[in-house]
């Protein structure tokens, strides 16, 4: 097929991501990615401002992680993880338990950030399960939050973003604090936490545990909430009894100018799931982590296993690449360079402010947002990007980017120039 034929086949017959299939947003034809450029088909060398969703910190087709993936495809793709473990996995799995918070030792991999959720919604429940405290099922969350697409992942994100009246019946009915109102870099009001307070001093006895997404609001609004509203939510949570689990799919590994979005207000979450950046953006892998604690109740109680094994869990393949990702990620001063591409973000987006269309501009780490008034025409504004030579895809208001952290000054200059021009 040649590239006309591609997109054609693509219109009439791929599902993208939310998008219709009667009017699909157009897409565009990436022949190859390279650093921290995506190559389309007819030679066209866009700078990403997205990593992927996240996702692809050191660049595409990096020398490390694809030397890790051939290595280990030539020893063994994957191999079933009932019965069986390899080093990978173990490897994967000291990494993960070395560099998160103390007290999570335990690691459940999954096989994405959704499914991550669910485990981690379900390790709740089991615990409250084993300790014969089965009225505590219900969780509760604060708007504004993404914690995936699947079924209960669904029903902990924003009901209106959430479109929650769609699945009415289905769903289940879960409970929502006000979101947090104190950006990151605001002074801090206790008012904030009020909604929060309420809600689990009312309802702990119904509360298998709080799920949010530590600092950084992604996908439900992109926003930066203050440290203090995290610790009085752990301190809450520990008071009342509630599990806590931390959402660090988004987050985690650097993107927020700490290793995990928890570590800015220095707490420790029940149960963590990570996933995105984990591979560096190569392929699906996440992680649920969870204390001693959590995971020995859990496994004391009835049935005394947890209920959870997907078919490529620990797929070796995905492992291996996730080891070497990491390994480079703590090979160098990553901190310093979150610092760098900060506040470079901070000085050259801060323009938008003053623009007429611009509600707001906020930067944390190596994520840069300007909140519009009005949602963005999104056909247009992309072509415009793309015109412009920088791939940024926004949603509703919010224009944003994170890009790769390999990316140089100057590359990061005309990222930033493109979408100071394309919104001005
Ligand atoms: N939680 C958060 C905070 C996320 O940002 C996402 C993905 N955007 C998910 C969960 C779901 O991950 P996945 O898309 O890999 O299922």
């Amino acid at each position: 097929m040649n590239n006309k034929q591609i997109l054609e086949y693509d219109k009439q017959h791929v599902w993208h991501p939310y998008t219709s299939t009667i009017n699909p947003l157009p897409c565009y034809h990436v022949k190859r990615a390279d650093g921290v450029f995506i190559e389309l088909e007819d030679g066209r060398r866009l700078i990403d401002g997205m990593s992927s969703w996240w996702a692809v910190i050191h660049g595409y087709n990096n020398r490390v992680l694809n030397n890790a993936a051939k290595e280990q495809i030539d020893n063994m793709s994957h191999v079933m993880f009932g019965g069986i473990t390899h080093t990978p996995a173990v490897e994967l799995a000291k990494m993960l338990v070395d560099i998160t918070p103390k007290t999570l030792q335990k690691v459940f991999l999954a096989d994405s950030g959704s499914v991550a959720v669910e485990v981690a919604m379900k390790m709740a429940q089991q615990y409250w399960h084993a300790l014969n405290k089965s009225d505590k099922k219900e969780f509760l969350t604060i708007r504004n939050g993404y914690h995936g697409d699947t079924w209960h992942a669904m029903s902990v994100c924003d009901p209106e973003t959430g479109m929650h009246s769609i699945y009415n019946g289905t769903l289940s009915v879960q409970n929502f604090a006000d979101a947090p109102q104190c950006g990151f870099y605001d002074e801090y009001h206790e008012s904030d936490i009020a909604s929060f307070k309420k809600i689990i001093e009312t309802k702990h006895n119904k509360l298998a545990a709080v799920i949010l997404e530590p600092i950084v609001q992604g996908a439900g609004g992109m926003r930066f909430y203050h440290p203090q509203y995290l610790s009085d939510v752990r301190a809450l949570c520990s008071k009342y009894n509630v599990l806590l689990i931390a959402d660090e799919i988004a987050t985690g590994f650097g993107r927020s100018g700490e290793l995990f979005a928890c570590n800015h207000a220095k707490i420790e979450p029940d149960i963590m799931c990570v996933g995105k950046a984990i591979t560096g953006g190569y392929m699906t892998l996440a992680a649920t982590l969870a204390t001693d604690k959590v995971a020995y109740t859990i496994s004391s109680g009835n049935p005394g296993v947890f209920m959870h094994g997907p078919t490529f869990m620990g797929n070796p393949l995905a492992c291996a690449v996730a080891v070497a990702n990491i390994k480079l990620l703590l090979s160098y001063d990553w901190k310093a360079n979150i610092k760098r591409i900060e506040n470079q973000l901070k000085k050259e987006l801060h323009p938008a402010k003053a623009f007429n269309n611009v509600a707001d501009v906020r930067v944390l780490g190596a994520i840069g947002v300007i909140e519009m008034k009005n949602p963005v025409d999104m056909a247009e504004i992309q072509q415009q990007f793309v015109d412009a030579g920088v791939w940024v895809r926004p949603f509703g208001r919010l224009v944003y980017i994170m890009p790769p952290y390999v990316i140089t000054d100057k590359e990061l200059k005309t990222l930033t120039s493109a979408l100071l021009s394309v919104v001005g």
